[in-house]
């Protein structure tokens, strides 16, 4: 299979059909990024890279960066996890704060911002500079130093970051966060406002399509069985109130953001990662998922 045809062909079908949709506003500073950038990048397990379009820009990995979080998190803390934390899909969008009280203050799942807000809560309590903690972690991922935090979008998040502080005071009040509300939020809005370019999210993402095992850290990053999870739930949450059409359109574990990416995998085979910040009124990148659902229909393959 020829990957830089297969991704240079997606990408030029997508511009010819260039579907519009709406650039996430309700973080201001998001609003400023150009709606026609798009760009494709694949990287197989050799860590041959396919690029396509803007792949080398970077830009607000947003929820993209819960992966990160939670792969740390489950690495720390293994199955002990789970007691504060499910694993189901929510069916609500990712800022609801709807099922918390039926739940107990156990979030649905670690992608909704309740349950990265425990996330984040966890490596709080673990490290003295998380935000320190998880950008290394991210650059091991990658094989180069690669993080970089936008001010400009972390302050504008911060000035309107009343929902998710109501998320954290909701979760202590039932006694699933053990740090003071105000700091985990920082420290969320701070590695949801890292930059990064879609090859270097392929790069990263690159040990879970590869059994755990990241070829540029050089090291198991979790057992196996937890990539297969991580990836489980990256199929059936990833995209929040959208996770039942991005499986049944593309069929494999994948994570959106605000910012417009959304990262993949197709197990044992490659990771990828598409960026168009345009949005559907799920917030979830119309371009990036036209291109993924184009791209596992040329291949004739994706999870099924
Ligand atoms: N930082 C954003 C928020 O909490 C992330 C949302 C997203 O990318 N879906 O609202």
């Amino acid at each position: 299979m020829d990957y830089q045809e297969l991704i240079e062909e997606v990408y030029n079908e997508v511009m010819s059909a260039n579907p519009r949709g709406k650039v996430a506003d309700y973080i201001p500073e998001l609003a400023r990024v150009d709606g026609d950038k798009f760009g494709i990048a694949l990287v197989d397990l050799e860590g041959n890279i396919f690029g396509a379009g803007d792949f080398e820009e970077p830009f607000s990995i947003q929820s993209i960066s819960k992966v990160y979080t939670l792969t740390m998190v489950a690495g720390i803390f293994k199955n002990k996890l789970w007691s504060r934390v499910n694993v189901e899909p929510s069916g609500d969008p990712f800022n609801s704060i709807a099922q918390l009280e039926f739940e107990k203050g156990i979030p649905r799942n670690p992608f909704i911002n309740a349950g990265a807000l425990v996330i984040t809560d966890a490596l709080t309590s673990k490290f003295d500079d998380p935000i320190a903690e998880i950008s290394k972690f991210i650059n091991e991922l990658t094989g180069k130093e690669c993080t970089e935090i936008n001010r400009e979008v972390m302050d504008s998040e911060l000035r309107h970051s009343e929902r998710n502080t109501a998320l954290g005071y909701f979760l202590k009040a039932y006694g699933n966060f053990e740090n003071k509300v105000e700091e985990v939020v920082k420290t969320y809005v701070a590695h949801c406002a890292m930059e990064m370019s879609c090859v270097d999210l392929a790069r990263s993402f690159s040990f879970l399509a590869n059994d755990g095992y990241s070829i540029y850290a050089k090291r198991e990053i979790v057992p196996e069985s937890f990539a297969r999870r991580i990836n489980s739930l990256m199929l059936t949450c990833g995209f929040y109130d959208e996770a039942g059409e991005f499986a049944f359109r593309v069929g494999l574990p994948g994570k959106s953001g605000v910012g417009g990416g959304v990262a993949s995998v197709m197990p044992h085979k490659f990771s990828i990662a598409v960026w168009s910040p345009e949005l559907n009124e799920k917030g979830n990148s119309i371009k990036s998922i036209m291109a993924l659902e184009l791209l596992t229909d040329k291949l004739k393959f994706s999870l099924f």
